[in-house]
């Protein structure tokens, strides 16, 4: 059966109120993990919001992009410049073989200015995390630098550990939801916050 306009709309609106949720979550989680490690980011002398990232959900590039709508129109703007030489310096930095470390283009003198939009790894970060493969193999990431000082007189085995496979299965199950059965066919996202931002918002449709 055909669904009606309004039904479809319903479906979007719950996908996004849904991501949320989930975001709230890996939030709490990551919290939960880095108090029990000690692990806070005050007086860090590096800054997480230079790392070089590619994110891959439609769901959250078009998330980020309702954050962006929700601006003024000079702070958008102004947002989508910095991101333009952001995407440029990284394609400089890259052709001479060096991972950009580059500012993220809405973060203004050090605060997020799309926090409550922002990516899912802005908000997992920091912590020892583990994933479960499809393949059956497990991928892990030691921690920050500073979550490994913290935790350095602890076995490797008791480090609090964020398993982040049940939030990223999650996360794929609403990319399904929101894209659709033309996932398939689309291009895989592997994009930088700058590049999403350069790119406007996803068309999946
Ligand atoms: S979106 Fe916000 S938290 Fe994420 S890297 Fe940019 S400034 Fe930092």
């Amino acid at each position: 059966m055909k669904r009606s306009k309004s039904a479809a709309k319903k479906v979007k609106t719950g996908v996004f109120a849904r991501l949320a949720a989930l975001y709230s979550h890996m939030e709490q989680e990551y919290s939960t993990k880095a108090q029990a490690a000690g692990l806070s980011c005050q007086g860090c002398t590096d800054n997480c919001c230079t790392s070089y990232f590619q994110h891959h959900t439609h769901v959250e590039w078009l998330y980020l992009w309702r954050g962006m709508n929700l601006l003024p129109e000079d702070r958008r703007t102004t947002y989508i410049e910095r991101a333009h030489e952001v995407v440029e310096q990284s394609r400089i930095m890259l052709a001479h073989g060096t991972r950009p470390n580059l500012m993220c283009p809405v973060n203004d003198n050090g605060l997020c200015g799309l926090y409550e939009h922002r990516l899912m790894i802005c908000r997992m970060h920091g912590t020892k995390n583990i994933l479960a493969l499809p393949d059956g193999r497990t991928q892990q990431f030691s921690g920050c630098f500073r979550f490994v000082e913290c935790t350095s007189d602890q076995p490797e085995e008791l480090k609090p550990t964020v398993d982040r496979t049940p939030f990223y299965r999650e996360l794929a199950a609403l990319e399904m939801e929101y894209v659709g059965p033309k996932l398939k066919k689309l291009a895989r996202v592997d994009l930088t916050l700058a590049e999403m931002l350069v790119q406007g918002p996803p068309k999946v449709r």
